[in-house]
């Protein structure tokens, strides 16, 4: 490697963990790096890299040091068809248990690579805690990337140390979470079942928080503006560094006017009809509903969700994912779809969809979230308010920031944290429910206003901070001159041992 023969050249190399939610800030971030001078190679594999290498090989172009490496996915041993390597792919519980099998065998092959290219440092994905001993052999700072909130951080590290849940006579008896600046009120059940007692994904996900703690630092795709207490008090009790450097998408797709599909344009090929019906209607009438990439909904629950939003009466965007759905449950959708087109109050788009086209077009003024933090900070940085629907891991706490501490968000009223891969057969949420929280949220009453009112200055606050001179800006480039310090003090003691 070229750059690596370097002396002064800082050598970073990324480890995305494959799911969207996981992969697009982390790419994101490195594409940051290597615009700041720093010289970067991410790690993934053949069926991932072809969401973002193109993307890649524009940035190389224009003389930024960066590129991909392959490694092998390990398919035949775990028994899946070519291409299938990233949790989105994972249409079957059966599926994503392979899925995540072979993401684990990935460890030996990526440690070689440590070897082979020696970096000055690796930013690595918090679902790789094995790569904090990686890190120790080597000699050279880990840096965790922990891809959701402050807030959340904040919380689990509270609620793992004191337990505040034990011992409560039901699952639906609220409990306050310790240490934190805020009252927030939670229950059992709202919590992940790994956290909520002890059981098999207890011993695979502690780790993983535990050993965040053990890094040289954090990065957060988070901003000073939005998370400040949250910011101060992880950086105080978390006991290791913490670089606020978000939102990194907005930050490094800037000059990308087009904001659609990148990477999906075989999934969509309809941007134009979609931008012609977002055209249509007024500006900020369109709510904009999506439950990210990962989440499974039972037919049950759509059923629900279709008639929420037409009971509404408002204009809607619905990203419905792809699913093994039998013929009945179809139809049922087929019908909505066709009925929604001729009364142009409704556009669905199947699978994937251009999220920031949508949610930075003039049209949209709200969106139903699962609160996947990516999703937040997109909606965020468009100023856009909220409908909170959490439905798995950190969700239900990024709900609590949004609704009682930020104050832009509308909760649906989840009330069960259902493993990321469980399907629940019945409906979570009503029809009833969810109609008036869109009520609220897109109609003219007082609440929305205000909401809508904080939403937008978070959203200028979220472009200042990657200017020059912003907190995110200053924080990106005061880590990268402390990682070109390191190299240089190591360097200078490995000449003197
Ligand atoms: N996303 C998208 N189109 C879709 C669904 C998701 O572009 O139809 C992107 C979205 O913009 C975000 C990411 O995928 O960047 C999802 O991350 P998030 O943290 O919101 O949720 P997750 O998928 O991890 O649950």
């Amino acid at each position: 490697m070229e750059s690596q023969q370097s002396h002064n050249q800082l050598n970073v190399i990324f480890v995305p963990y494959p799911s969207p939610g996981h992969m697009i800030p982390m790419i994101d971030t490195a594409r940051l790096f290597a615009k700041h001078g720093v010289s970067v190679i991410i790690i993934t594999t053949h069926a991932n890299v072809s969401s973002f290498q193109k993307t890649i090989d524009t940035d190389f172009s224009l003389g930024y040091p960066i590129k991909t490496h392959l490694i092998q996915f390990p398919s035949a041993q775990v028994g899946l068809p070519d291409g299938v390597e990233n949790l989105k792919d994972g249409t079957s519980n059966e599926i994503l248990d392979k899925i995540t099998r072979g993401i684990r065998m990935l460890q030996d092959p990526i440690e070689v690579l440590f070897q082979e290219f020696q970096p000055d440092c690796i930013v690595t994905d918090m679902m790789y805690p094995w790569t904090v001993e990686a890190a120790a052999k080597l000699g050279i700072p880990r840096i965790h990337f922990y891809s959701s909130s402050y807030f959340s951080n904040c919380a689990f590290h509270f609620i793992m140390k004191y337990r505040p849940h034990d011992g409560l006579v039901s699952d639906t008896q609220k409990f306050t979470i310790p240490g934190l600046p805020h009252t927030i009120e939670m229950t059992p059940l709202q919590i992940p079942d790994w956290l909520r007692e002890k059981n098999p994904a207890t011993a695979y996900f502690e780790p993983i928080y535990k050993s965040g703690e053990k890094s040289y630092g954090t990065l957060y795709n988070s901003f000073h503006d939005l998370e400040s207490d949250y910011e101060k008090l992880s950086k105080t009790t978390m006991g290791i560094k913490s670089w606020s450097v978000g939102p990194v998408s907005a930050w490094a797709n800037k000059d990308d006017q087009k904001k659609g599909n990148k990477d999906h344009l075989e999934e969509l090929g309809e941007e134009a009809e979609l931008l012609n019906w977002l055209k249509s209607k007024e500006n900020e009438s369109v709510l904009y509903v999506s439950f990210g990439s990962l989440t499974r909904l039972s037919h049950t629950q759509l059923v629900e969700i279709a008639h929420g939003l037409e009971n509404s009466g408002h204009n809607f965007i619905w990203v419905v994912r792809k699913n093994d759905r039998d013929e009945g449950e179809n139809r049922f959708l087929q019908d909505f779809e066709q009925r929604m087109k001729e009364s142009k109050m409704g556009y669905i788009i199947w699978n994937w969809a251009p999220q920031l086209l949508i949610l930075d077009h003039p049209s949209t003024g709200g969106i139903v979230t699962h609160c996947g933090w990516n999703s937040i900070l997109e909606s965020l940085n468009a100023g856009l308010p909220m409908i909170a629907w959490p439905m798995f891991a950190e969700q239900f706490f990024n709900e609590k920031l949004l609704v009682d501490v930020l104050k832009i968000g509308v909760p649906v009223g989840a009330k069960e944290n259902k493993s990321w891969n469980s399907i629940c057969v019945e409906a979570m949420v009503r029809r009833e429910e969810i109609a008036k929280a869109v009520e609220i949220l897109m109609g003219s009453g007082q609440e929305s206003k205000e909401m809508r009112m904080r939403a937008k200055k978070f959203g200028d606050a979220a472009k200042r901070t990657i200017e020059e001179g912003g907190h995110s800006y200053k924080n990106l480039i005061q880590l990268v001159d402390e990682l070109k310090s390191l190299k240089k003090s190591k360097a200078f003691i490995d000449k003197t041992d």
